[in-house]
């Protein structure tokens, strides 16, 4: 089974046959230029020996550096490995930054890995993989199960074998060479691109559109935060245990201080409880998928009552729930382009750390917003130009730039 590299790839050979590239050329580009897979052995709170196994697939580095996160989830594979550090590459060329695309992580639950347990298996892997990233060759940054602290112990790992390079790694701690706005910036981002993907549609405002969100981690809860004061109403959260809904509109703010209490959403007292079943299948005007892959099947795509979707989460749709979207005519905004907002300010904080100087948070706003915003209007005008899907326009859009910066580059 190779399911979510084949759902990439799907979308990719779509968009590549609507390219006429070559058979030659689409393998070139499908194909990860490296593939690392290592052992990452640690010693455990209890004395024994924990065995972890960690991967970073580096896909294409035709524009630039390869760039893409470290997930720490029980999921991570080769499988998902390859496709996100696929999407990665896609991704980076819509929004046009000087990157390629990589992607790994080890497979582990944090949840059951004390602090000092998760610091060795940060470590070590940075001991397996040293000589393979760096800030001219591979740049990690947070995703699933990892955050700020993670990124600072890579730096300082790598630092142990190349000397002090803070751009070796992005959405380290602001106070340890990290960016502002980074924390926040892919919910920011994808706020913005709700914005403008309402006022292209359906040309209406933020103000008063309902809004369920699945996932409230680093990008559900910015996500919700950021719409909710824009003047959404956020109508239904929820995150791996369950759910809240309230047609009025939930407190986000109130439920942020709950969340950092309970380190869940359950039981917070200004909503009703709800399942992650119910919430996917809500009526409400945009939903937001802001967990993990996979979430979108067939069955349940037939069952969606949204009237549209916006990708915060890197692979929610599988490519026959994309089909019954289409068929359906409830449009999605696809994760290449919702959710770069989190690349483009890893951009600006590598930009920082290779110059030694500090962006101020409105700077890193309006760059980011300016480049977003641009890179939605153009993705929109190929597909209604094109008649094709924004997921296919926007494949159309990264696949060309980095075919282009092949064969300018030459093998
Ligand atoms: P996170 O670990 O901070 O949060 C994940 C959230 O999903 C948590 O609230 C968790 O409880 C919830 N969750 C897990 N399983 C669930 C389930 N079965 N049902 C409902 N909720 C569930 O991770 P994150 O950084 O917020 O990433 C979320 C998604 O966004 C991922 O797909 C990631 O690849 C993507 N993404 C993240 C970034 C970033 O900057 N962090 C950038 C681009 C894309």
């Amino acid at each position: 089974m190779h399911a979510f590299f084949e759902a990439t790839n799907h979308y990719f050979e779509h968009a590549a046959s609507i390219l006429g590239l070559s058979e030659n050329m689409k393998v070139l580009l499908a194909t990860p230029e490296r593939e690392l897979r290592v052992e990452v052995a640690i010693e455990m709170d209890s004395g024994q020996i924990g065995n972890f196994i960690g991967y970073r697939v580096q896909h294409d580095n035709a524009r630039g550096p390869f760039k893409g996160g470290l997930r720490y989830h029980p999921t991570v594979d080769e499988d998902e490995a390859r496709s996100l550090a696929s999407l990665m590459t896609w991704k980076t060329a819509v929004v046009d930054l000087p990157y390629g695309g990589g992607k790994g992580g080890v497979n582990c639950d944090v949840t059951k890995l004390s602090r000092a347990e998760l610091e060795r298996i940060t470590r070590r892997f940075v001991q397996q993989i040293h000589d393979f990233i760096g800030p001219d060759k591979d740049i990690p940054a947070p995703d699933v199960g990892t955050d700020a602290q993670v990124m600072a112990w890579i730096m300082n790992e790598y630092g142990k074998y190349h000397g002090h390079q803070p751009a070796v790694v992005t959405g380290k701690p602001v106070e340890l060479h990290g960016s502002l706005g980074r924390e926040s910036a892919t919910g920011h981002g994808v706020a913005i691109i709700a914005r403008e993907f309402l006022q292209h549609t359906w040309n209406r405002p933020v103000e008063g559109t309902t809004v369920a969100v699945q996932g409230f981690g680093n990008v559900g809860s910015f996500t919700s935060r950021e719409l909710y004061d824009m003047g959404a109403k956020i109508v239904a959260v929820s995150d791996a245990y369950g759910g809240v809904c309230n047609p009025e509109g939930l407190d986000i703010p109130s439920l942020q201080q709950h969340v950092a209490a309970h380190r869940k959403v359950v039981g917070f007292s200004g909503g009703d409880s709800c399942t992650n079943e119910h919430l996917l299948g809500m009526e409400v005007d945009v939903l937001i998928p802001a967990a993990l892959g996979g979430v979108f099947d067939a069955e349940l795509a037939e069952e969606v009552q949204a009237r549209a979707i916006i990708e915060a989460a890197n692979s929610p749709t599988w490519p026959e729930a994309d089909e019954v979207f289409h068929r359906r005519e409830i449009p999605v905004v696809p994760d290449i382009v919702a959710n770069a907002g989190g690349v483009i300010v890893s951009y600006f904080e590598w930009v920082q750390n290779l110059q030694h100087f500090r962006w101020s948070i409105d700077q890193i706003r309006a760059e980011q917003d300016r480049r977003h915003v641009e890179s939605f209007a153009a993705v929109f005008d190929l597909a209604r130009r094109q008649g094709v899907s924004l997921r296919t326009a926007a494949f159309v859009l990264g696949i060309q730039r980095v075919g282009r910066a092949k064969v300018l580059a030459g093998i």
